[in-house]
């Protein structure tokens, strides 16, 4: 039987899990199909998988044919990456170092029968010793240090049930209030900056919203490679309508099919989006009555802007190769501000100094146009991982609670425990899935900094940069092995069902054992009993999304808020500000950077920028773990403009800044990148790129501005 057979026969069935007995005895008997959602990117492909119950292993991944997210269609991460889920090194056993039981003797005595010797590094124990360990050295750490010394740290693809156990453990049983997620070296100032002028940090729309747009910007978004398959729907709609502009520091896909391709200097982006704001008011664009009815604070923004000399788009004209956003600038704003538009953003966005000042400056251009609250309109933020929004939603923040309310006591964000660990005021870190040591910037200093923690206990399901660092490390469930909401970039939840079996505990399950051997009373039979208590506590939001419902409703998805019914499009009548108001808080662009290097003739050097590619997640621990994806990308790679050929003449260079190198990286000469300009992408720790980077971050938020620095190049040769 062919493939395309098969498939039809499976789906001819009802939806939901089906199992298939073939014709031909002994082939395919015991496959199953089975739902769920792909475990990488915010965007949250449906899938479907073919899973051999006998030999308990996943056969092919492909789009669920009916799925409204994934259209029929995955991206080469979603369909090829499953190999991680057995890999030969996935972590099984719980290790302890042997170095931390040595300097914690009365812990090595309480466990040395479970103790198994593994290498020189490790000894391996089953679950109740490495927690016991765990809960021991906790609690010598804070009755020496006080509660407040520990801290939690989570991925954005743990599970909303995981991620809102983590987030309560800490801080009530530990009664620490320093808990974040990878959200802060992402969107955080999405979050921030929504959050204060339109009350809500999520997307605003559904992605087939876009179908309904009728301009569409794109800033700070390489879209084909991070959000394929959003992607897809806006190309869909730019080749038929021509009605894209992008916006970015290099030639990306996107720009092959958009009107307007504008390729802009690094760190320009609160200048170009209070420009566009600038026309809309000075060419009385605007949309008077929305403006009126709906937002406060515009007066004043308007008499700001227009005394601005920023904000003026003739102030290109003194940018030498970026003359021609000058006109540019003014036909996008005339466009977005006339039509129903719609836009996009990513971490080309939030990852600089004014991240969250850009992200208020997109909603102001919505707010002034009422360009918000409808179909074919809206805002959109690219969230980066599969549950990045659900690990918010949860209060994996320092300064929300479950559903964004008001903690206790305010936490520390990453770059402050950071900083904290330094100072010996933090001992103890407790890390579900996120990979700070190589995903965090200024990988020198907080290495530095983790080497003088007293504990760093680690829930993995490799042993990643940090896994390796760690005193006692846990593996658990990946994504395809346990049931779990999840919830994308555009508020759609998504129920989780495993597809294949395993015998590891899930991350929650070593929180309630740990949360147990630390006096807490956390008692859950299952995941769905967590998710029943978010309903409760997070109720604003998910009170009618109970497991029955997200089962029922696997294919449609519900998007919160979720109550009787869900809400697909978000400030229709009002915003989610306090009264109810949209704002306008005004920031004034800061010359800074290439910028002020190109108008006062001092360009010179190189200006970095960082991003993803296609084939690889975040630190690829799972992608590179998959043949198929790693073959296509086994390294990161320097992209070099051809005016600037000259100065690369060996294979490989290496990149310096004040604050570090990177390992020597393979040159690519591309005519995409303008001169004196670079791009790299950052998956592979063994690149170093992250040592690039300091503490600059987004001035509100502290997210690390990973899109921009000044670096030197070193000619690499082999024989060094
Ligand atoms: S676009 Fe994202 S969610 Fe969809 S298949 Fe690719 S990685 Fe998975």
């Amino acid at each position: 039987m062919l493939c395309s057979e098969l498939h039809d026969l499976l789906f001819k069935k009802s939806y939901g899990t089906m199992k298939l007995v073939m014709g031909r005895a002994g082939k395919m008997e015991n496959i199953e199909t089975i739902d769920s959602v792909c475990t990488y990117c915010g965007v949250g492909c449906d899938i479907a998988a073919y899973v051999d119950t006998k030999e308990n292993k996943i056969k092919k991944i492909f789009a669920h044919p009916d799925g409204v997210v994934s259209q029929g269609k995955l991206c080469i991460k979603g369909k090829y990456g499953y190999d991680f889920v057995d890999a030969d090194d996935r972590l099984k056993t719980p290790r302890i170092r042997k170095s931390f039981l040595e300097k914690n003797p009365a812990i090595y005595e309480a466990l040395a029968s479970a103790l198994v010797d593994l290498d020189a590094t490790w000894y391996e124990c089953d679950l109740d010793a490495a927690t016991t360990a765990c809960a021991m050295k906790l609690k010598e750490i804070q009755n020496e240090y006080g509660s407040k010394a520990v801290a939690s740290v989570g991925g954005a693809r743990s599970s909303c049930e995981s991620s809102y156990l983590f987030q309560k453990f800490t801080r009530h049983t530990l009664s620490s209030p320093h808990v974040d997620n990878c959200a802060r070296v992402c969107h955080s100032p999405s979050l921030k900056g929504m959050r204060e002028t339109i009350g809500e940090g999520a997307a605003t729309n559904p992605y087939n919203d876009i179908y309904n747009a009728e301009f569409m910007i794109v800033i700070g978004s390489n879209t084909t490679e991070a959000h394929p398959i959003i992607a897809n729907r806006i190309l869909d709609v730019a080749r038929e309508n021509d009605n894209l502009a992008v916006f970015d520091v290099r030639e990306i896909k996107l720009h092959r099919f958009a009107k307007y391709k504008a390729i802009m200097p690094h760190e320009a982006n609160l200048l170009i989006l209070n420009m566009l704001a600038y026309v809309i008011i000075d060419e009385e664009l605007y949309d008077e009555s929305f403006i009126e009815d709906r937002t406060k604070g515009f007066a004043e923004f308007k008499e700001k802007i227009l005394n601005d000399p920023y904000a003026d788009p003739d102030y290109f004209k003194n940018i030498e190769g970026y003359e021609y956003l000058a006109k540019m600038v003014r036909k996008v704003a005339r466009e977005y501000a006339l039509k129903k538009s719609m836009i996009f953003w990513g971490l080309g966005i939030t990852e600089h100094l004014d991240g969250s000042y850009a992200v208020m400056a997109i909603t102001h251009l919505a707010l002034m146009t009422g360009n918000i609250g409808k179909p074919g309109t809206g805002l959109m933020p690219l969230r980066g991982q599969n549950n990045v929004q659900g690990a918010c939603d949860m209060g994996m923040l320092p300064y929300y609670d479950p559903d964004y309310q008001e903690p206790k006591e305010v936490g520390l964000m990453t770059p402050q425990l950071v900083d904290a660990m330094l100072d010996g005021k933090l001992k103890a870190l407790l890390n579900m899935g996120e990979d700070i040591t190589h995903i965090h910037p200024n990988s020198n200093k907080t290495q530095k900094a983790f080497e003088s923690l007293e504990l760093l206990f680690v829930q993995e399901l490799f042993m990643t940069d940090i896994a390796k660092r760690a005193d006692i490390v846990v593996g658990v469930k990946s994504a395809y092995e346990k049931t779990g909401v999840y919830v994308n970039a555009m508020r759609r939840l998504h129920l989780s069902q495993p597809l294949v079996k395993s015998e590891l505990p899930d991350d929650w399950e070593v929180l309630q054992i740990l949360d147990n051997k630390m006096g807490g009373s956390a008692n859950y039979k299952s995941s769905k009993e967590l998710w029943q208590e978010v309903q409760r506590v997070a109720y604003r939001r998910f009170s009618g999304a109970d497991y029955h419902r997200l089962e029922k409703h696997r294919k449609r998805g519900l998007q919160w808020p979720v109550h009787t019914e869900d809400t697909p499009i978000l400030h229709q009548l009002d915003f989610r500000t306090d009264d109810g108001y949209g704002r306008f808080v005004y920031h004034q662009y800061r010359l800074r950077g290439m910028i002020d290097e190109i108008i006062n003739n001092k360009l010179q050097g190189y200006h970095l920028t960082t991003g993803r590619t296609l084939a690889h997640y975040n630190n690829a621990a799972q992608t590179k773990r998959s043949e198929k994806l790693n073959s296509r990308y086994d390294e990161d790679i320097l992209l070099v403009s051809e005016e600037d050929a000259a100065d690369f003449t060996s294979e490989r260079v290496i990149l310096k800044s004040p604050y570090g190198q990177s390992a020597p990286l393979k040159v690519k000469i591309s005519d995409k990148i303008r001169p004196k300009t670079l791009f790299v992408t950052f998956h592979h720790a063994k690149s170093s790129i992250n040592a690039l980077f300091g503490d600059a971050s987004d001035e509100l938020i502290l997210t690390a501005a990973f899109k921009s620095i000044k670096v030197d190049v070193i000619t690499y040769e082999k024989s060094k």
